[in-house]
């Protein structure tokens, strides 16, 4: 199991939930639109969120941002300095910006070449240490080190049965990783303030190199294949490559790495990791809806405008639900189309219904608990459902939150 890093009050690592990770893509030195989006990643269930910090005037402006986000938004959540190139120069110049940041991300091929790459690596984490902050250390395949890179191949020429230049290059980003680690430790970082990431942006890679660091190292490990893409693409890929990781346990936070459409929702990098651990059982953010496919057997939309109308109520009501009775993140409804799989799956979920199929009879059985308890039909079946789903939730989960 790996060590715990705190960011800011969130555990990550040693066994806790896996932590939902994103990063903003507005100009930092606007404080108002980075606050902004902030909020509503951080809304959208975004635990930790990442700002670049790439200059004078975005460093300078983190703190402004900390606040406005406090007092305009009520939003509190960790924020992580992305430094590349000049961090070390920013953390010297900016300390209330390294006091306000709750974790610095320090990507060892952007730190110098030669004997500057070492003096501003210390710096850097001189900085972290003074300030009592963790770092990440973010290696990236499209910036890894050139130096450890081509020592690595030379070394690799040398041998008697050389590996391919795929398997070099992913064993020098675990080594840049694992060095950089061990050199932030003996500058004095202690071992429970470092994070390891090495991202790349194919999945037989990304899956190769974290193995391997989960072999070698306790670091809690931030999971992501970098550079996903667009659209379905972007999460499929993502989802491919982090469940292979999460469902052997690898992995302590994660973040989906997607290219927004022009003027497109940052959120959904946001909504896609929550659905990941959800899909594979980690943890729970919204009640699950079972809905079947459909097919020739319901030629209507009747069953797929329910769905979506259950999905939508369940989404909403669980703001509310969420402080008052936070125990329904647990409810399973199923919306089923024909009498095929219909009542097996209303059954099995906590509360289901089966709706008619083509050719069936117009009636719809209603599952709670495994038990038919009533048959809706006519015109306001959806609203008589979701009353019964509103009842339900009422009677099962306590305000507290204890299961009832
Ligand atoms: S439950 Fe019925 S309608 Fe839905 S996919 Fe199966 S056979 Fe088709």
């Amino acid at each position: 199991m790996s060590a715990v890093c705190r960011v800011g009050d969130v555990p990550v690592g040693g066994g806790n939930p896996v932590v939902v990770q994103s990063m903003t893509n507005t100009d930092t030195k606007d404080a108002v639109a980075t606050a902004a989006q902030v909020a509503e990643l951080a809304e959208a269930g975004s635990e930790i969120v990442r700002i670049t910090v790439n200059n004078r005037e975005a460093a300078a402006k983190v703190p402004e941002i900390i606040e406005r986000l406090r007092d305009d938004h009520g939003v509190e959540v960790p924020i992580v300095g992305d430094f590349h190139f000049n961090g070390h120069t920013l953390l010297r110049e900016f300390p209330e910006t390294a006091d306000a940041l709750a974790k610095f991300r320090i990507n060892p091929g952007n730190v110098g070449r030669g004997a500057r790459h070492d003096r501003n690596f210390a710096t850097m984490i001189e900085a972290a240490i003074e300030h009592g902050k963790p770092v990440r250390v973010g290696v990236n395949a499209g910036s890894l080190d050139p130096e450890l890179l081509d020592a690595l191949m030379e070394e690799n020429a040398r041998r008697a049965d050389p590996l391919s230049a795929d398997e070099v290059l992913r064993e020098a980003m675990v080594t840049s990783a694992l060095t950089s680690a061990a050199a932030a430790e003996e500058i004095g970082l202690p071992h429970d303030r470092i994070i390891i990431s090495c991202k790349v942006s194919r999945l037989p890679d990304m899956v190769a190199v974290y193995r391997a660091l989960a072999d070698r190292c306790d670091y809690p490990l931030h999971l992501g294949l970098t550079e996903a893409g667009m659209g379905a693409k972007g999460i499929i890929a993502t989802t491919a490559a982090l469940s292979v990781l999460l469902e052997q346990g690898i992995g302590d936070t994660i973040r989906a790495s997607l290219t927004p459409e022009p003027g497109g929702d940052r959120t959904i990098e946001v909504r896609t990791c929550l659905d990941i651990l959800q899909s594979l059982g980690l943890r729970s953010f919204r009640p699950e809806v079972t809905a079947c496919p459909g097919c020739g057997r319901t030629t209507s939309s009747v069953f797929q405008e329910l769905a979506q109308t259950i999905q939508a109520h369940l989404d909403e009501r669980m703001a509310v639900w969420r402080t008052e009775r936070p125990g329904a993140v647990d409810l399973h409804v199923a919306v089923m189309g024909c009498i095929v799989n219909g009542p097996g799956e209303s059954r099995a979920a906590d509360i289901g219904i089966s709706l008619p199929g083509t050719g069936e009879e117009p009636r719809a059985p209603v599952y709670v608990d495994g038990e038919k308890v009533a048959t809706l039909e006519g015109p306001t079946l959806a609203e008589d459902f979701i009353a019964m789903v509103e009842e339900y939730v009422e009677r099962r989960y306590a305000p507290t939150g204890a299961r009832a």
